[in-house]
């Protein structure tokens, strides 16, 4: 009997021929440099765990106490009954760790993405994206209903170009990664806040990989170039290198007070499940106090840029916990994947829409709790003759 519901049949037989369909992988044991994948002890090398904090003893000990003493939910969106006083103490942490006078939590980074933008930027304004922004953002750009402008990757005349022409707009938004996500390069920042300044413009930046990967301490792309407080907007997530779930906004005072007022998904949202953000304040705690996992993220991405420069594999320009090997076709990309899944080595093919079509990719992330061991696997199972042919 003809559904009215077919046409999805026919939407995943339209993915599975494309090789675009996607399929959960279970894990049965927790995050970690190791994992239990579908009953296979594996090697994970595609968590955005980078710091390993999110299987932490002392980050579960910090949800675990959390949760006894806050509950297991907020319970009421901030601004209703629900602004328990965990979240001004984690938003005070954060608002340290980034170096702005003010915070803000929200539930995630795409929901922070799909509230912010919006309350920035309306009709008769533009935003300028860059071409490989995340979904998130270009959702958030989308229910902006501004126009926009989307401009080369990391290219910086290209967005002066567009910049140029458009003084008659009400306001412009200038929005970015600092740290991409697919590609492991970084957004030259002194050069948007200067061109920022120039042209009047609004400066956002995702630090969703940026945060706990980049500067010396782990601050993000500000330190990573000695930049202070200087982009307006400066989004983050909780959920990748910090361990935990959620996301924050760092802004001036004002900024934020405005945030609380007209970001939609902060006002109509329940609060943070109060574990996560005891998981959260315990992770920036030891990002800001044992500067030990930081220093062996950085050992580890130069310990693999070595292994991937001796293999002839391109090695990312800065070093970043972010090793991308495109492969384009998606069908070749899954099938290397599998490969390395048989030499117990967890990698997932990255297929549109997540890049670009033609660029399908295997992205390797290196964590700060990867042994030297466990690079040696995985150069070795790289290296290997089957990774190296066509299908
Ligand atoms: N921005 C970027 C650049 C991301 O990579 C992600 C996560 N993939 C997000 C936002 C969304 O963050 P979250 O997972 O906290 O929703």
């Amino acid at each position: 009997m003809p559904s009215h519901l077919d046409w999805i049949k026919e939407e995943l037989a339209g993915l599975e021929r494309e090789h675009l369909r996607r399929f959960l992988r279970r894990l049965e044991s927790p995050q970690g440099p190791e994992i239990v994948l579908e009953g296979r002890r594996v090697l994970n090398f595609c968590s955005n765990d980078y710091l390993g904090l999110a299987g932490q003893r002392q980050v579960i000990a910090a949800a675990a106490a959390a949760a006894e003493r806050w509950g297991a939910g907020a319970g009421a969106s901030r601004l209703i009954a629900g602004n328990l006083g965990i979240f001004t103490e984690l938003e005070a942490a954060l608002a340290r760790l980034k170096g702005y006078p003010a915070a803000l939590l929200l539930g995630s980074g795409y929901q922070a993405n799909l509230g912010l933008i919006p309350a920035l930027a309306d009709r008769g304004d533009v935003i300028f994206s860059d071409r490989l922004n995340h979904a998130s953002l270009i959702d958030g750009i989308r229910l902006s209903r501004a126009e926009t402008r989307i401009f080369a990757h990391l290219d910086l005349d290209h967005l002066e170009s567009q910049l140029k022409p458009a003084s008659n707009f009400r306001r412009r938004l200038i929005a970015v990664e600092s740290l991409y996500s697919m590609d492991g390069d970084i957004f030259p920042l002194p050069e948007l806040v200067a061109l920022a300044k120039k042209y009047n413009a609004i400066t956002y930046v995702d630090e969703a990989h940026a945060t706990g990967t980049l500067g010396a301490a782990g601050r993000g792309g500000l330190e990573h170039f000695g930049l202070g407080p200087e982009v307006d907007v400066l989004m983050g997530t909780l959920g990748k290198a910090l361990g935990s779930f959620g996301a924050f906004v760092s802004a001036r005072r004002e900024v934020i007070e405005y945030f609380i007022n007209k970001a939609r998904s902060f006002i109509f949202a329940t609060g943070l499940p109060p574990a996560a953000a005891g998981a959260a304040l315990e992770a920036v705690r030891i990002l800001e106090q044992e500067p030990g996992r930081r220093a062996d993220l950085r050992r580890n991405a130069r310990r693999l840029r070595e292994g991937f420069a001796r293999l002839g594999l391109p090695v990312p320009k800065d070093e970043v916990p972010i090793f991308p090997v495109i492969i384009g076709d998606p069908q070749e990309t899954l099938a290397k994947a599998e490969r390395l899944l048989e030499q117990g080595i967890f990698v997932q093919a990255i297929r549109p829409p997540t890049v670009p079509p033609g660029t399908s990719r295997l992205r390797i992330t290196v964590r700060a709790d990867h042994t030297s061991e466990h690079l040696e696997a995985l150069l070795e199972a790289l290296g290997s003759k089957m990774m190296n042919s066509k299908l």
